[in-house]
């Protein structure tokens, strides 16, 4: 299959993500599905956003965000920043915090800006990671222009998966 715009669109859709917001002092929201961590010495994550797309203009003078990854039964708030809808902080409980918080989130990041690169069409931010919160729950997951919930495939736990590691802690 030739790599065109048809084709890319199939493989994002094929490739499962999380489902993060990214919230900046001036109040400001925008779904995204590209985070990672990036490295562990130094702590560093990354997202990034398309060029000239609506959720672009929280990169203005960006220093400092948090990154809120989405449980399960948040969707609705996925939908909600993704559609960039203004006044949303009553709706969804932002804290009012210099950099928002959307409670029940799984994990809250809060990050300095380090570097950002201009790469195809997209902008990819890295920050250093300077304060974790995490709260149980299963993280919300986008495959295939949808929202999903996260099950373990069933069987015998594989070598590899980590399972022991994370059932004893
Ligand atoms: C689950 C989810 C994840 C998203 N992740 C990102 C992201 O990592 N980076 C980003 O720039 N925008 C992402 N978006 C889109 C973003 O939240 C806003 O919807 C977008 O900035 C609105 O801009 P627009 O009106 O120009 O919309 P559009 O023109 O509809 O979208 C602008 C661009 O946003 C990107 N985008 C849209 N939906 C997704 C998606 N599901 N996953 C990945 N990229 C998407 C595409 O590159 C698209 O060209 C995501 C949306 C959703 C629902």
């Amino acid at each position: 299959m030739p790599v065109d715009a048809k084709s890319l669109r199939q493989v994002g859709r094929q490739v499962p993500s999380s489902v993060a917001v990214v919230t900046t002092g001036d109040g400001l929201g925008v779904t995204v599905g590209s985070l990672g961590v990036l490295s562990q010495r130094p702590p560093l994550v990354m997202f990034s956003l398309t060029r000239g797309s609506r959720g672009h203009c929280l990169l203005n003078g960006l220093t400092r965000f948090r990154v809120n990854v989405l449980a399960e039964e948040q969707a609705w708030i996925g939908e909600h920043f993704a559609q960039g809808e203004p006044g949303d902080r009553d709706l969804v409980g932002l804290t009012s915090e210099v950099l928002p918080r959307i409670p029940g989130a799984v994990a809250h990041l809060e990050c300095s800006a380090r570097e950002r690169f201009e790469i195809g069409d997209h902008t990819m931010v890295i920050g250093l990671l300077e304060q974790v919160d995490l709260s149980p729950g299963r993280p919300l997951v986008y495959w295939n222009r949808d929202y999903h919930s996260l099950f373990p495939v069933a069987g015998e736990p594989l070598a590899f998966s980590g399972r022991e590691v994370q059932s004893t802690t």
